[in-house]
């Protein structure tokens, strides 16, 4: 579809979008990204903690790999608890700082399955797109917090190049946008790039790897559904969540918006020490994602990342919650467990 007649069928909600994207119109989520919180001070005031908590470590690890979370997702955090299963996914702890052995800046060696800035190409029928080098929350325990993004995700300037290498392979049926966060991108922008993928034949299936739904979930407005919807791909999100305290009302309303789009929407999380390494945490997330229509998907152990050490559940450890979880819950329900080694076709975590 050309981008007039896209602009025509537009709601007025989007078009302004459109229209206005110099003239920095804002919406609603655009705004509250504006309004997050950067400052791990402010950070401990909002949520009651003991400001003894800061110290020059936690400003450096937070220079390193900025403090960023939602006042959304803030607000579903426990005031005063500094065990806080939310709190620890963002908080800049000072063992962030400490040399682990085995832990690196690119464990799992993406470098080599980079044929064009911007897209990654590891596995049969599927390429991952790097839309953009950023997400509405920064979780300390990310491979992002290390990956190259400079000139390493799309933008114009490499639009031609990705649009090459998809023409170039009919094996690939199968575009994923990831990040950065996908839905950062403004509707114009995500149409613009739906149409580009329409525009090549073998492509059929749309996958977006997001964590908007759960911690901005402002973002999930009918614009964006209706943007969505128009496209003639086969359409799946894989949305993620590690702790069923991430949901709340607002995120309920989030997913039911998104099946409007989605006829499958999947969850993946990652296992991390001392936030959801017991069987009741993933139980009970199981059966809230279930509540949601969402399908279990992935669970994925620790990448190796610089930084992350204290996050690492011992492998044996992970397998015998994993057998826990096996015996306890439906097949349906049970997602798989996943480790990403590097030059292997397994899975890596993006979100
Ligand atoms: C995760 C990932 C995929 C998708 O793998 P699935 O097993 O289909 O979910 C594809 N390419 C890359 C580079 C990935 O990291
Ligand atoms: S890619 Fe996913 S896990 Fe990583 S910082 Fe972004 S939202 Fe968090």
């Amino acid at each position: 579809m050309k981008t007039i007649e896209l602009l025509e069928q537009a709601q007025p909600e989007e078009k302004q979008v459109f229209l206005n994207e110099k003239e920095k119109h804002q919406e609603a989520w655009q705004q509250a990204l504006s309004q997050a919180v950067t400052n791990p001070k402010q950070l401990l005031q909002a949520l009651q903690l003991d400001s003894s908590l800061m110290n020059e470590q936690v400003l450096e690890a937070s220079n390193q790999f900025r403090t960023f979370v939602t006042e959304s997702f803030l607000n579903r955090m426990g005031k005063g608890d500094p065990n806080d299963p939310l709190f620890k996914q963002v908080w800049a702890d000072p063992l962030e700082l400490l040399e682990q052995a085995g832990f690196e800046t690119d464990p799992l060696d993406e470098k080599s399955a980079n044929p064009v800035p911007g897209l990654l190409h590891k596995y049969h029928g599927r390429v991952l797109i790097i839309t953009n080098s950023h997400c509405a929350i920064n979780c300390r325990f990310c491979f992002r917090r290390s990956f190259p993004y400079s000139d390493n995700h799309f933008s114009s300037k490499h639009r031609q190049a990705i649009f090459d290498y998809l023409k170039s392979d009919p094996s690939i049926e199968e575009v994923i946008l990831s990040g950065g966060d996908p839905l950062l991108l403004n509707n114009a922008r995500l149409t613009e790039l739906l149409a580009l993928f329409e525009s090549v034949g073998h492509i059929k299936r749309l996958r977006i790897h997001s964590r908007i739904p759960i911690v901005l979930p402002s973002r999930i407005t009918q614009g964006l559904i209706n943007c969505l919807k128009r496209s003639p791909l086969q359409k799946i999100m894989v949305i993620h969540s590690n702790h069923p305290q991430e949901f709340n009302e607002e995120v309920s309303d989030a997913m039911q918006m998104l099946h409007q789009a989605f006829p499958r929407v999947l969850n993946q999380s990652v296992l991390l020490k001392g936030i959801n390494d017991n069987a009741e945490t993933l139980i009970s997330l199981q059966n809230i994602l279930f509540e949601h229509q969402i399908q279990s998907y992935y669970l994925h152990t620790l990448d190796k990342v610089k930084g992350t050490g204290h996050f690492d559940l011992p492998l044996e450890q992970a397998l015998s919650l994993y057998q826990e979880l096996q015996a306890r819950l439906p097949g349906y329900m049970l997602p798989r467990l996943v480790t990403e080694t590097a030059g292997k076709s397994e899975k890596t975590l993006i979100c």
